[in-house]
């Protein structure tokens, strides 16, 4: 039942690809602006988004709400983040491209595709393989590379480590070891811990390998869960 479900989703999905109308492209452009005059990202981030056409990784029944700032329901029981916090978050990563960049929390692989844009080197790992396999898909289409794996974020992705970034994207009950092991001296890591609601926190990893941490507002993402594996 479950999977019939999620097949209709691809469906839907495989339908949607051509659409990328003049007025997707105004609402994205309205979006953008929108995000640019809250202070959410500047230029860089906000180009990269106007390159990701969001409506795309939703099914058809949200198109026209795609460039509200609102999440919505994906497979596997996820959601799409919020435009804002996609903004947001990419803008305290302090992208330079060519950086190697960890993603926990792939998703429908939306916020992937707009670090990819950014030029970063991208590592995702997501633990429902419904949506490693649709955010592949999605990736593929939009002709952008990254380095995908089904598996547990908690532990990281030890084999590429270390990375410049890390970016995680579902609430962690805590900072997981691993991550700030795999962080490069001189990287940083943005996180958002908590239970229901979590605080985003950026941490750098200095030179001598110790931590400094920012506590930089308020974030409501679905949990970061230990993984099925
Ligand atoms: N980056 C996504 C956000 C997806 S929501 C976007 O662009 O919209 C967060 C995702 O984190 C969910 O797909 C969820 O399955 C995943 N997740 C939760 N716990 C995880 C874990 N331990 N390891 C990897 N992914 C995890």
């Amino acid at each position: 039942m479950f999977k019939d479900k999620n097949r209709l989703y691809l469906t839907y999905i495989s339908f949607s690809m051509e659409i990328d109308t003049p007025i997707f492209q105004g609402q994205r452009k309205q979006l953008c602006e929108h995000l640019f005059s809250k202070g959410y990202a500047k230029e860089q981030v906000l180009e990269a988004m106007m390159r990701v056409p969001r409506h795309i990784f939703l099914e058809s029944g949200f198109h026209q709400h795609a460039y509200q700032d609102k999440a919505f329901p994906i497979a596997a029981g996820q959601t799409i983040s919020h435009p804002s916090t996609v903004a947001w978050q990419s803008e305290l990563l302090e992208i330079e491209k060519g950086l190697k960049v960890l993603e926990i929390g792939t998703g429908c692989g939306y916020q992937a595709a707009v670090l990819v844009e950014l030029g970063v080197k991208l590592f995702t790992i997501e633990r429902q393989k419904e949506l490693v396999d649709f955010s592949k898909k999605m990736l593929k289409i939009l002709g952008l590379r990254a380095e995908q794996k089904f598996g547990d974020g908690f532990k990281g992705m030890p084999v590429f480590a270390p990375f410049d970034r890390i970016i995680v994207t579902c609430g962690a009950p805590f900072v997981p070891k691993a991550l700030l092991t795999q962080l490069s001296p001189g990287g940083l890591m943005i996180i958002p811990v908590g239970d229901k609601t979590q605080k985003m926190i950026r941490i750098r990893k200095k030179h001598d390998n110790t931590f400094v941490q920012e506590v930089l507002g308020d974030a409501a993402f679905v949990p970061m869960l230990r993984n099925k594996e």
